[in-house]
């Protein structure tokens, strides 16, 4: 296990994901009925921007960096305001030197009734975060492979929540993976919030990810992408995706006001385009 996800912590993927993420918990408190959040590939919670790995590869300031310097118009900057303010309490000098990863950012936004399951596999990442959330209640952390927790931690006994599925992406056959991993995990628990990450890399993969899924036969799939400038080759990162399972009614919505206006801050040099697709049912 190589990957090290404080090299990319507060990157433009990281803001996008976590604000789609943010916009499901805010949806999820809506109603009183306890929810649980499942992170299965969950990083160490809590980056320090000034760390080695950060400032070797200072992705985060044309992410959360830009973000807060640039801001939002109007609509878009309410949408986001429960993310930016956890990256503020997280900051509270004013100076950016924090990031909170998705395990924070979702038990920033909990409410009591609400829990958390964590799964880090990488022994020293677990320890990080086991010792960020000792003490808390409503929070586990379990030292474990989040693809086994994907059907072996389903359903939650609240019945009502979701599941964050944010692996590395730096083996082959993750793409695969993730589509047999929904498979299970939603014969288990198919009222479920699935929020599926995913690379813009290479298109022909990615292509062939939405096909498998299209067939899967699952309904309700949403796709929501970003890039920052077209593909290239040899290919290189270009965007970021995330397939939103089971969607709040409100999520596309709130994407197609969120989404153009990312890219306009976040994309490379005015190259940055948005993508919002069914991939199977609207309602
Ligand atoms: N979700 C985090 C966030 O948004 O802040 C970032 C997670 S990072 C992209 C992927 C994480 O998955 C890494 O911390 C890595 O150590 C961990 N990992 C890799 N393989 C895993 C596995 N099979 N099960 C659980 N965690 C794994």
């Amino acid at each position: 296990m190589n990957y090290r996800h404080a090299f990319h912590a507060g990157n433009f993927a990281d803001v996008v994901k976590h604000l789609i993420l943010t916009r499901i918990v805010v949806y999820l408190k809506r109603k009183p009925a306890a929810f649980r959040v499942i992170d299965t590939h969950a990083g160490i919670g809590r980056y320090d921007l000034g760390s080695d790995e950060a400032a070797r590869s200072p992705e985060w300031q044309d992410g959360i960096g830009r973000l807060l310097a640039t801001g939002l118009p109007p609509a878009a900057a309410d949408l986001a305001a429960p993310y930016l303010e956890v990256v503020r309490g997280e900051n509270p000098d004013g100076e950016l030197t924090t990031y909170p990863g998705s395990p924070l950012l979702v038990r920033r936004l909990l409410r009591p009734q609400d829990r958390l399951s964590a799964l880090e596999l990488h022994p020293d990442d677990a320890a990080a975060l086991k010792a960020l959330f000792a003490g808390d209640v409503q929070t586990r952390v379990i030292h474990l492979d989040g693809w086994l927790a994907l059907h072996a931690h389903l359903p939650p006994k609240e019945r009502r929540g979701l599941v964050l599925v944010d692996p590395p992406f730096e083996a082959d056959g993750e793409f695969a993976r993730l589509v047999d991993g929904l498979g299970k995990a939603h014969g288990k628990f198919a009222t479920g919030i699935y929020a599926l990450w995913y690379p813009l890399k290479q298109p022909a993969a990615v292509a062939a990810f939405v096909a498998a899924l299209r067939a899967s036969g699952i309904p309700r799939m949403l796709r929501a992408e970003l890039s920052l400038r077209p593909p290239a080759e040899p290919p290189r990162l270009h965007g970021t995706g995330m397939i939103i399972v089971n969607p709040p009614h409100t999520l596309a919505t709130e994407l197609t006001v969120l989404l153009p206006a990312l890219a306009a801050v976040l994309g490379d040099e005015g190259r940055g385009r948005h993508r919002i697709e069914w991939i199977r049912g609207e309602d």
